[in-house]
């Protein structure tokens, strides 16, 4: 698979790649990406990949990333990458930067939200101009969620700083509270990738996030429905 550098450094906007092979014209595989493919509640990027430079610059935009049996896939919007192609790659920075502010946003209120309440997160989906996570819990109540989003916003802004490392899965299944989202470990990941933003919140991950809560600004809640029983919804935005 290509090498996901991403994971290692989320502010690499540019890199240098190898095109290891392209299906249907428009679907290119790379030996390395910054490209984060579609997973996780976190959106796939988007951005460039350019071939050659000066007058024989050519550019293909990004418009969807993806993981299809093992490989990621990037889909571009014009034919005529081929395999063998130097290229250069380059992110749509703005839109992954707010995506990461979010991502990061989602894991402080989930960790608080699970904190005060017990409350297990079962969905989130992170947009570029919202975020919203879906939870369990009987007593839905307004109090409650703003007083949650009121000790978010007291910890954003702060230089709190987030760490990311990898721990083999038995050490790492040790963590109480590892795995917020219930259900979405893969069984077969031997080593997880451990995302950890100061002594708030710990748990195993594979998104994009910022490297302080410093350039995160304080949310507020949009919306929140009732789904059901026990299942409500949450939607909340960077003021
Ligand atoms: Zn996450």
């Amino acid at each position: 698979m290509a090498l996901a550098l991403y994971l290692d450094d989320s502010y690499a906007r540019e890199c240098d790649a190898n095109v290891k092979g392209v299906k249907d014209g428009k679907y290119a595989i790379l030996d390395q990406t910054i490209f984060y493919p579609s997973s996780g509640g976190q959106p796939h990027d988007t951005g460039k990949i350019i071939r050659g430079s000066g007058g024989e610059k050519e550019e293909f935009p990004v418009i969807f990333a993806k993981k299809f049996g093992g490989e990621i896939s990037h889909e571009v919007g014009k034919e005529g990458l081929a395999a063998g192609d130097l290229v250069h790659c380059v992110l749509d920075w703005e839109r992954r930067y707010t995506l990461m502010r979010y991502h990061t946003a989602s894991h402080i209120l989930a960790s608080i939200f699970n904190k005060r309440t017990g409350a297990l997160i079962t969905g989130n989906q992170i947009e570029v101009d919202k975020t919203r996570f879906d939870f369990n819990l009987e007593n839905f109540d307004r109090e409650i969620i703003n007083s949650c989003i009121e000790e978010a916003n007291s910890l954003f802004g702060q230089e709190i700083p987030i760490k990311t490392y990898y721990l083999p899965r038995s050490d790492a299944m040790k963590i109480p509270g590892i795995v917020k989202l219930a259900g979405a470990l893969p069984p077969e990941i031997e080593n997880l990738r451990i995302v950890e933003i100061g002594e708030i919140d710990i748990q195993a991950d594979g998104g994009t996030h910022v490297r302080s809560l410093k350039e995160v600004g304080p949310i507020e809640i949009i919306k929140m429905e009732n789904k059901g029983k026990s299942n409500r919804r949450v939607y909340f935005k960077f003021k």
